[in-house]
């Protein structure tokens, strides 16, 4: 048996009808950039969320560094944010001029510990931004507690949980602000690049729509330096098709990470299990265990696909060497970066190709 990693083609296989039908409404509309398919979207992705707001962008980067426009952020202050996380969480901080202060992670949830959070906060921060690491909530009660008796805007990086929930409540409505990436490869995906930010304030909606179309309102005349991050009308049409899927996929996820579950319970590895309160959409299902490349040659062998997320801590990466930290300064994100493996996780995997995958792990005797 052949169990890739991730299979988009069988994804966009399943809905081809309605996308070829969705792309041909647009080429027939010529609202290429922006237009009623973004402002339909939009709409039923607030709604999908419990947002009051959302505005589209071109992608999940884009909508972070917006939000940090929005917040005021600028050189010499601070964000503090997790170095176990895709990179662009990072990126929208150094955008804007400002610094990452990294939070270690829990390595329960692998999300930013809120019991570290209170000492990294100083006179310069000027938000936090934590991250639904791999669709599994971050501890929002203690999060939203510390930042609402120090003053802070919370920004939720939500870029990999869409439609999850904390304590039943979805996340994207606990921040300030709330970005979403529909990089194709997430939990609902563009047939290209696409971002969005979700909020309640009537002015951060307004000036976002703003920043996003070059710092102007009214046309040619700019308010403020912005940026071209317009979200395509073929997106927009594209992603209403698949929001219409997303609760019955993100089911069919979590239904996927259940058998994992059982099947993997009497391996060595550390399994992803959720929080008291969470529920997560498994963007990602991520094991771990130090033996974690020779599992993953082993698996190979048996054509079982995997990845890494993430094998570096942004506090290691190069681009980010100004800042001064070593190794050892975020102990439990090293830990999860040399442990970490992603095994196929898509609301297509049978049953078949689950059980597989646990078979061929079973297998596996160089622990
Ligand atoms: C994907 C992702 C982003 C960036 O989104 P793009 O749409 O690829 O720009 C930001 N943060 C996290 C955690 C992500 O996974």
């Amino acid at each position: 048996m052949n169990v890739p990693y991730f299979d988009l083609p069988g994804q966009i296989r399943s809905i081809r009808p309605e996308l070829d039908a969705a792309i041909a409404r647009t080429l027939d509309s010529c609202a290429f950039c922006l237009g009623p398919e973004v402002a339909a979207f939009e709409r039923d992705f607030a709604a999908f969320v419990g947002a009051g707001r959302c505005v589209g962008f071109n992608s999940g980067t884009s909508a972070l560094h917006v939000a940090m426009r929005l917040l005021g952020v600028g050189p010499g202050d601070e964000v503090i944010t997790t170095p176990y996380t895709f990179v662009a969480t990072s990126w929208a901080i150094s955008y804007v001029g400002a610094k990452p202060v990294y939070v270690d992670i829990d390595e329960a949830t692998m999300n930013l510990d809120p019991r570290l959070l209170e000492r990294a906060i100083t006179p310069r921060t000027k938000a936090v931004m934590p991250v639904h690491l791999y669709g599994h909530p971050f501890d929002l009660d203690p999060i939203v507690e510390i930042c609402g008796r120090r003053g802070l805007p919370l920004v939720e990086d939500a870029a990999q949980a869409h439609g999850a929930r904390y304590k039943g409540r979805p996340v994207g409505t606990f921040g300030a602000l709330s970005a979403f990436s529909f990089y194709p490869g997430k939990n609902l995906g563009a047939c290209g690049e696409g971002g969005a930010l979700t909020m309640e304030d009537a002015g951060f909606e307004s000036r976002a729509r703003a920043l996003r179309e070059h710092g102007s309102s009214v046309r040619y005349y700019h308010d403020e330096v912005g940026y071209n991050y317009r979200m395509e009308g073929i997106q927009g049409a594209v992603l209403n098709v698949k929001l219409g899927h997303l609760r019955a996929w993100n089911a069919a996820r979590r239904k996927v990470a259940h058998r994992y579950h059982r099947l993997l319970a009497a391996t060595p590895l550390l399994l992803p299990l959720e929080a008291h309160g969470a529920e997560s959409v498994y963007h990602l299902y991520v094991v771990r265990h130090p033996a974690r490349d020779r599992l993953r040659e082993h698996l190979a062998k048996r054509g079982v696909g995997t990845a890494l997320h993430y094998p570096l801590p942004l506090h290691l990466q190069k681009c980010y060497a100004g800042l001064g930290h070593r190794a050892g300064d975020f102990p439990a994100s090293e830990r999860a970066a040399n442990g970490c493996l992603s095994l196929p996780m898509y609301p297509e995997l049978t049953e078949d190709q689950v059980d597989y995958v646990a078979q061929s792990i079973s297998e596996f005797k160089d622990w």
